[in-house]
């Protein structure tokens, strides 16, 4: 099993509904993969392609955009962590802002899934932030501190869990926060609860190969999860090298 502390930072690229194979058997050939091993980098395509890419992969992991929270049973279209770890997938985003509003996840459900995931041996990514109403209430840290509470299962063995604070008004719009305001909700993350304070915390939200060493190179940032700039392999390829 896969241990995070094995590594010095973390690179998740979020494909989302994007690629088919002409696309991928491109981009894994123009990848280039850091030199340091202690860099961990993890592409999450569409699940359809996992199996795909798990063998013609070398180099990176695999990690899937989404689990169903149910074992097995009548549950059409879903997909379950056990099928996942047959795959050889290591990883699996949860609770992404598009799965709570446009699927309308709840923490609940983000917490049985990464449940699910712990029990498979796979490490969930759970997804938290703030829209851009909350962030202008000035609530953030109220948000996140009720999303982490909630999504992320309250036993011993779910330290082996990525944190992902993904800023809502972020997402794909070519806006970051401040650098000293990620640095601190980084923080809070790690400090307001002694459940999260040994936790990993990658962010999210228009990190681009111009933007991604100032914020990987903070204190309290242990990684990136990258969506529309992971789906160009040259400046994934720069993220991941920098
Ligand atoms: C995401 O989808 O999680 C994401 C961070 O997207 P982008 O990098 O395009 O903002």
């Amino acid at each position: 099993m896969i241990k995070l502390d094995d590594f010095s930072s973390f690179f998740v690229a979020n494909w989302k509904l994007n690629g088919n194979l002409e696309f991928i058997d491109q981009f894994i050939s123009k990848l280039s993969l850091p030199k340091d091993r202690s860099r961990c980098v993890v592409i999450c395509p569409t699940s359809i392609y996992l199996d795909y890419m798990s063998k013609h992969k070398s180099g990176f992991y695999l990690g899937c955009q989404n689990v169903s929270q149910h074992k097995d049973g009548a549950f059409t279209g879903e997909i379950s962590a056990e099928s996942l770890s047959d795959l050889n997938v290591n990883f699996c985003i949860i609770g992404h802002s598009e799965r709570r509003h446009i699927f309308h996840e709840k923490d609940d459900d983000i917490n049985l899934k990464s449940s699910i995931l712990i029990t498979n041996k796979l490490i969930p990514i759970v997804c938290v932030g703030e829209t851009l109403e909350q962030k202008e209430k000035g609530i953030t840290n109220q948000v996140l501190a009720e999303q982490l509470k909630n999504s992320i299962p309250n036993v011993s063995n779910s330290g082996n869990t990525l944190i992902a604070y993904e800023p809502i008004w972020a997402i794909g719009t070519g806006l970051t926060p401040k650098i000293e305001e990620i640095n601190n909700t980084h923080h809070f993350i790690k400090k307001h609860n002694p459940r999260f304070h040994n936790y990993k915390i990658l962010y999210g939200g228009s990190v681009k190969s111009n933007n991604a060493k100032d914020i990987i190179s903070l204190s309290n940032v242990d990684g990136v999860l990258i969506g529309g700039a992971s789906l160009k392999s040259d400046e994934f390829t720069k993220i991941i090298q920098d």
